[in-house]
């Protein structure tokens, strides 16, 4: 490892990186770390310095780092046979298995599950699954898909058009047409604030509603949402949301897909999200915690209802033509096989359940009464502290005195990682699942500090 400028040079001057300024960075304006190792909850640099990543990479390393269970089979993998297609029926020992346990975890009704590389791209396919389907039951008409502002869900062309968070839109002429968007399940942010939580829920069924009325329920094949809301701000959902949700959705025949890159495979403190909240999702996205990242990896889950029109498509159209080079690619495979041996093995959930809930009740103890901030919440394994300049009257910050940033740079300093959520002033949190209760007062006791530094 290089531990001179050379590094920093050539990152400067050859490296486009995503989701960055990339003219600061350019300019060397702006710090750059080069991650050099990992392990348990920790991450290095080039330069020594160790820090505590609460926020798992881009909470996806749920199993933590430096698993060599994981990297061994990886290795095994591309020993015996590191790349075969998948196309025309071919697998491989674990595409196959991998198949097997992710149908295990997921909820009774699904069926089957197709492989592709990243979250984004496994909500195209599921797009492009549901204008399939309805173009398979004669309703061509029936396309457009309902997102919820401030949901995430990647950022392609359409998938950043189902994102709906102003940066991912901005000079992109995004969203796409097909795409609409209705009110986020955010009650912290109601605009009434003496609605109550019940009516706030009926709030946005009504809103939701009116969507349909006004587009014509008869153009609306799916809805798209994660259980908790992640990137836009980490937010569990209102009581009753989704059933309240599902209902409408079912009334009008619109296909839900639930989004579970963030919340797959644990995050919430069950195996799956829209168990946890009682979702029948007729999709489900998984990527992230599928393989904790040890190798890229996705996945469209699809239900029996799903798969049966498909197979029809292809019994009346031919093979269907959809499919990536690297769909089910054997090491991401393989990745996925032990990371999931790894998450049972070691009760990896359980720990979500009592450490993340000690993580939050630190949080609350450290800043319960601080008066900038607003909230603390979460589900699992995720946390989020939203800062108001007043608490009465919930008054927000100017977003241009980046308060979220600076704090999360005063954590930075102090060795922890969380994360400036992208729009608003939130601190969000999503640590390995390992995380021990000792690391959770370390996090609670640097953000405590970061906090009340930012603000004194
Ligand atoms: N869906 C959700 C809920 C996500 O959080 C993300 C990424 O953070 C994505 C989709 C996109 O995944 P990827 O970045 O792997 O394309």
């Amino acid at each position: 490892m290089m531990k001179n400028d050379q590094l920093d040079q050539w990152d400067r001057e050859n490296f486009f990186h995503p989701s960055t300024h990339l003219a600061k960075h350019a300019r060397g304006e702006t710090p750059a770390r080069v991650v050099t190792g990992g392990s348990g909850v920790y991450i290095e640099d080039r330069d020594g310095t160790k820090l505590l990543d609460a926020f798992a990479g881009l909470y996806c390393v749920n199993v933590g780092y430096g698993r060599t269970e994981i990297a061994d089979a990886i290795a095994a993998q591309a020993h015996e046979l590191a790349y075969y297609h998948s196309y025309v029926g071919t697998g491989t020992e674990a595409s196959i298995t991998l198949a097997k346990m992710v149908i295990d975890r997921a909820p009774a009704n699904m069926s089957k599950v197709y492989f592709g590389l990243g979250g984004s791209d496994a909500n195209e396919t599921n797009v492009k699954l549901l204008w399939y389907y309805n173009n398979v039951l004669g309703r061509p008409e029936k396309k457009k898909i309902i997102s919820r502002w401030r949901g995430y869900h990647g950022s392609g062309l359409v998938t950043g058009s189902l994102t709906g968070l102003e940066l991912f839109h901005k000079k992109f002429d995004l969203p796409l047409a097909q795409v609409v968007h209705t009110q986020a399940p955010y009650y912290f942010r109601r605009d009434d604030l003496d609605m109550s939580e019940a009516d706030f829920v009926q709030d946005c069924v009504d809103k939701l509603q009116a969507l349909i009325a006004r587009e014509g329920p008869d153009t609306i094949a799916g809805f798209i949402g994660e259980p908790v809301l992640g990137t836009g701000g980490i937010v569990p959902p209102p009581q009753g949301y989704w059933d309240a949700i599902q209902a409408v959705l079912k009334e009008h025949d619109i296909l839900l897909i639930a989004d579970e890159v963030v919340t797959g495979f644990g995050r919430t403190g069950s195996m799956m999200g829209s168990t946890h909240y009682g979702m029948e999702p007729d999709i489900i996205t998984i990527a992230k915690g599928l393989t904790s990242a040890y190798a890229p990896l996705s996945g469209s889950i699809v239900s029996d209802k799903v798969w049966r029109v498909l197979e029809q498509g292809t019994d009346e159209f031919g093979p269907i033509g959809h499919g990536w080079t690297y769909s089910a690619h054997p090491i991401g495979a393989a990745a996925g096989v032990a990371n999931l041996k790894l998450i049972d093995d070691l009760n990896l959930i359980e720990n979500n359940v009592s450490t993340g809930g000690y993580l939050r009740q630190r949080l609350n103890e450290e800043l319960g009464d601080h008066p900038n901030v607003g909230d603390i919440r979460g589900v699992g394994m995720l946390a989020a502290i939203e800062f108001v300049e007043k608490k009465d009257g919930r008054q927000f910050f100017d977003p241009k005195t980046a308060v979220g940033p600076a704090v999360a740079t005063g954590l930075a300093s102090r060795g922890v990682i969380g994360r400036a959520m992208p729009q608003g002033d939130i601190l969000g949190f999503a640590p390995p699942f390992c995380l021990s209760k000792d690391e959770a007062d370390i996090i609670a006791s640097a953000t405590g500090a970061a906090v009340r530094d930012v603000f004194a």
